[in-house]
């Protein structure tokens, strides 16, 4: 079964780790948000491409769930004492990655080619991409002004109001090489659980994919846990927004696009309203806490999706 998957970074990861467990190898591509991407201490940043890549090779860090395990902060330290910009937390092994990516993205390879010479090197077999190898930055509209995404994210911590986002460059990015003849040939396409606002609309807002996409079966995994996120801003962004944070808000934000959409048993009230949008849900334990709850959960996305009108070709 031929599987595309759309990922942010930390939930986005775990469920394509699942999903590389579940598949055979060349069935599964992941296309990756670069909104998060940016330029620091002169090195190009890719935080959600990096969590993915370090997630399926299995050298991310088991604490954070960015950045890698048995890291050091030599450099870090370094750039501190200097008095240079120490906010955005890079370690040792990950700054090697980041200094021969960018020496490779300066001699002119773009980033879906330097990302795959990566991940062969690692001897991860799961096609990892970029949305595109065009520049696509977030910018978040707040109470404080609009701020570039990491300024927002790690910077000030997602504590500025928001009131919505723009994706510079999307307009006129290109889908990564590879992407839509994936998508053509897709069985299905997944939507990690991955921040709806600037983890997936990045990369649906990269013109032609959405719609690529939505001619496949497309299922979705709600980021939201009884109205929480698991981890990061989603759930503050949709109260900032002025909606209330839910499976079924997610469900709605992605509208016709979905046929499938797979929610927690504590949200299980919510599964009629889902179907109510024409949406099949799928009521599972939707919580990723290890390694095994990353393979259960994508053998049920899959089966989920196996199951979903239209499925001749299964
Ligand atoms: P980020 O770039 O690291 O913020 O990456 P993502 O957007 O991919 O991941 C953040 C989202 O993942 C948050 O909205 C979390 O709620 C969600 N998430 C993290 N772990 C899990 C999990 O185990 N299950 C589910 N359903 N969502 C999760
Ligand atoms: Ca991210």
């Amino acid at each position: 079964m031929k599987v595309v998957a759309l990922a942010g970074g930390v939930g986005g990861a775990r469920l394509a780790h699942g999903l590389a467990r579940c598949l055979p190898e060349g069935d599964l591509m992941v296309i990756v948000n670069t909104g998060d991407d940016f330029e620091h201490l002169g090195l190009a940043i890719c935080p959600d491409l990096d969590t993915v890549c370090y997630t399926l090779a299995e050298i991310a860090s088991p604490v954070t769930g960015w950045g890698r395990a048995d890291e050091s902060w030599k450099a870090l330290e370094t750039i501190a004492r200097l008095g240079g910009p120490d906010w955005f937390r890079l370690g040792d092994r990950d700054l090697g990655w980041h200094l021969e990516r960018t020496r490779r993205l300066q001699s002119g390879q773009p980033l879906s080619q330097v990302t795959r010479d990566f991940c062969q090197a690692l001897g991860v077999a799961v096609d990892i991409t970029p949305m595109s190898d065009d520049k696509v930055r977030t910018w978040v509209y707040t109470d404080v002004g609009e701020l570039p995404f990491q300024e927002y994210f790690v910077r000030r911590r997602c504590e500025p109001r928001v009131q919505g986002f723009r994706f510079e460059g999307a307009e006129h990015s290109r889908p990564a090489p590879g992407i839509m003849e994936a998508l053509g040939q897709a069985d299905c396409v997944i939507i990690c659980p991955s921040n709806p606002w600037v983890s997936v609309a990045p990369i649906l807002a990269v013109p032609g994919l959405r719609a690529a996409a939505a001619e496949q079966r497309v299922v979705a995994v709600s980021p939201l846990i009884g109205g929480q996120a698991v981890k990061g801003p989603a759930a503050k962004m949709y109260t900032e927004l002025g909606i209330d944070p839910s499976a079924l808000a997610v469900a709605r934000h992605y509208g016709d696009l979905l046929v499938g959409f797979v929610l927690d048993h504590v949200d299980a009230a919510q599964a009629p309203d889902v179907n109510a949008l024409g949406v099949q849900s799928l009521v599972t334990d939707a919580l990723m806490r290890d390694e095994a709850d990353r393979q259960r959960l994508a053998q049920e996305v899959l089966d989920f999706a196996q199951t979903l009108a239209g499925s001749a070709i299964f």
